[in-house]
């Protein structure tokens, strides 16, 4: 007996020691949840472990996703970069503040009376910081820093070498990497870089909620990766996308395991999605759907996204309904406990009780999309898309995916409704405050009517449809 007594202690003694001496720390309690929106930059739809893909090997993002929600209907405001960001961090669908188009020109940016998701964060208390693409103005009323984000270590143009040393990286140079302002020399690759900010952020903000808002480049052109990853997939059909993705994914790794070591990963809300559809000239894959990034098919606007939030949302678990890039801001003012914006009206959603089951209703019966001369709306499963000076496509998504089979005539009374209900959102829209250019919008013209009449486009950029037009 006295034996058996013994042996308890001896047990009893080690499990305290190994409590004790356990290096992993405990779940911080916090009642505000730290806020991370990870943005992957003209990623397609097929292109992630968590999408299928067997081609892009994913396997932190694919981890991440085992413990939240995977959406398979969710969709940004635009299917080319500002304006999908513009739409993104106001919560609101840009056109109603003339961020129709891409690309702001130099003395413009987003309307600085719109209120950011940055702005309403750090009035809640939050620490708040972009790394990496802006894409909302290049002049000083636009910054981020002036937006809402205490931090902001980036560049502030649409793309940019992932390598330090190219003509563009000197001071005041919009693709220059900066640290609020300053300019900044970086060893490395900048996918790591972005990463590794975002850890240090989050080491010295581990006692006060913070909003992360971790603006990848990844994927977009240039194509270029680290030689040691380009290595690994050597042999890869399309070894630079694979490269690029590879590293993202290692970044987005690196985070979440800085979260998990912290005690911090539990309540912390991720956001991870595409700013738009995989584009025609990265190697990406939108497929099962059709089009891709700049026009309106599913492929341009649809997008991969993931919402992890372990302490509130059950994890592992598909959503199907129809869902917007524009809840983000709401949802995440929800989390935080924020019930006045102080903005304009929101057209997002909080996805919270959709998510736990409290509201078993779609967030959205409707979406909208428009750039100009081309529109389109989803409502339920119907598709709807305007080409001006050309015509309309009504597409039933529940058996055609695929968007091939026009409906328009034998569901005329769906295609009347949602002629109407399209121009009804557009009544309330400003005019663009900045046009695309003019070569573009004749390509994304070809385009559209190319894939109206389920053909291939003569040519997908202006340098092609210089050469097709000089053939
Ligand atoms: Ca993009």
């Amino acid at each position: 007996m006295i034996k058996i007594n013994y042996k308890i202690l001896i047990v009893l003694a080690i499990v305290f020691w190994t409590v004790a001496c356990t290096p992993l720390k405990k779940e911080v309690k916090q009642i505000k949840p730290n806020i991370i929106l990870i943005l992957a930059d003209d990623a397609g739809y097929a292109d992630f472990g968590f999408m299928g893909s067997d081609e892009i090997p994913t396997p932190h993002i694919d981890n991440l996703a085992k413990d939240g929600i995977i959406f398979t209907d969710a969709h940004v405001s635009a299917t080319v970069c500002s304006p999908s960001r513009a739409g993104l961090l106001t919560g609101r669908y840009q056109q109603q503040f003339g961020h129709e188009c891409n690309i702001p020109p130099h003395n413009l940016g987003m309307d600085i009376t719109e209120v950011t998701i940055g702005d309403v964060m750090k009035s809640a208390g939050y620490k708040t910081a972009v790394f990496g693409k802006w894409h909302l103005g290049e002049s000083a009323p636009f910054h981020p820093n002036k937006r809402g984000f205490d931090e902001f270590w980036g560049f502030l143009e649409g793309h940019r070498s992932y390598f330090y040393g190219s003509d563009n990286d000197i001071p005041g140079n919009p693709h220059e990497i900066q640290h609020n302002g300053k300019h900044v020399e970086f060893d490395g690759y900048l996918t790591d870089m972005l990463g590794e900010k975002t850890i240090d952020f989050i080491d010295q903000n581990k006692k006060n909620p913070f909003f992360v808002f971790l603006s990848f480049n990844a994927v977009h052109t240039p194509m270029q990766a680290r030689k040691d990853v380009l290595d690994k997939f050597k042999d890869h059909p399309r070894k630079e996308l694979a490269a690029m993705t590879w590293s993202m994914d290692e970044a987005v790794g690196k985070v979440v395991a800085r979260l998990k070591a912290e005690g911090l990963y539990k309540n912390t809300l991720i956001f991870f999605l595409s700013d738009n559809g995989g584009a025609a000239n990265n190697q990406s894959s939108c497929l099962p759907l059709k089009g891709w990034k700049g026009n309106k098919f599913e492929g341009g606007h649809r997008v991969p996204y993931l919402v992890v939030w372990p302490e509130k949302l059950e994890g592992g678990k598909r959503y199907d309904e129809l869902t917007s890039a524009l809840d983000i801001f709401a949802t995440s003012m929800a989390a935080a406990g924020i019930t006045e914006a102080s903005g304009k009206p929101l057209d997002g959603v909080n996805l919270i009780p959709h998510l736990t089951g409290d509201n078993s209703s779609a967030p959205h019966n409707q979406l909208f999309w428009r750039k100009e001369g081309m529109a389109a709306t989803r409502e339920n499963n119907w598709k709807l898309i305007r080409l001006d000076n050309y015509g309309y496509r009504l597409y039933n998504l529940e058996d055609d995916l695929g968007e091939t089979l026009d409906h328009s005539i034998e569901n005329k009374e769906q295609f009347n409704k949602m002629v109407q209900s399209l121009e009804h959102w557009e009544s309330n829209l400003t005019e663009p405050w900045w046009r695309e250019a003019k070569d573009w919008n004749q390509v994304t013209f070809e385009i559209h009517k190319a894939l109206m009449e389920n053909r291939e486009p003569n040519y997908k950029s202006p340098e092609e449809m210089k050469s097709y037009l000089n053939q």
